[in-house]
């Protein structure tokens, strides 16, 4: 049986702590999903497609990870994919509490899938995409943040009209 595994997030931007999960992980799995969950409620400062060709352009050297957009619960897009494994990063005790509970959740509605927490590297705990699109709308230098991949895209996204 192949080990696969969802890693869902809004991805608005993938920054280098997303990254950091997703290579660290890599060992453990056969394959990693990449899933990029769109909430019509929510609204996102980059469009989809934009943050898919960019987590796509992070990977493109990686076969074992793909991404995919999905709507709809994450247990739901698990059960169409048939994987049975969500990995979480986890900064600080309140990502714990929060993840803690959606986990809880998650089993009640999908006996079968489980939750892998792993913890952020400490050097990128404090880099959330919330504080890297505060920078980017205040006309800040993200590149720090982000994959190195992906900093002529953003930059070029970013002269194209923020
Ligand atoms: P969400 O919109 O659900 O918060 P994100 O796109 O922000 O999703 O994050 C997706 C996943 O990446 C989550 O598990 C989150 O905890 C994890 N993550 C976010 N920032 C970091 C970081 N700096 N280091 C490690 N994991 C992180």
């Amino acid at each position: 049986m192949k080990h696969i595994a969802i890693f869902p997030g809004s991805f608005d931007p993938i920054h280098i702590g997303h990254a950091d999960i997703v290579y660290r992980a890599l060992p453990m799995f056969d394959h990693i999903i990449i899933g990029i969950g769109e909430n019509s409620q929510k609204k996102y400062l980059f469009p989809l497609e934009k943050r898919m060709e960019w987590i796509k352009a992070v990977f493109q050297h990686e076969p074992k990870v793909s991404v995919e957009s999905y709507t709809g619960l994450t247990v739901d897009f698990c059960e169409r994919k048939e994987v049975n494994y969500i990995l979480r990063g986890l900064r600080n005790g309140g990502d714990f509490l929060f993840e803690r509970d959606i986990a809880q959740i998650n089993q009640a509605m999908n006996r079968k899938i489980e939750t892998l927490f792993m913890l952020t590297n400490p050097s990128l705990a404090a880099i959330s995409s919330s504080i890297v699109r505060d920078i980017y709308m205040n006309r800040g230098d993200i590149t720090k943040f982000i994959p190195e991949e992906i900093e002529n895209a953003v930059r070029a996204h970013a002269s194209a009209g923020r």
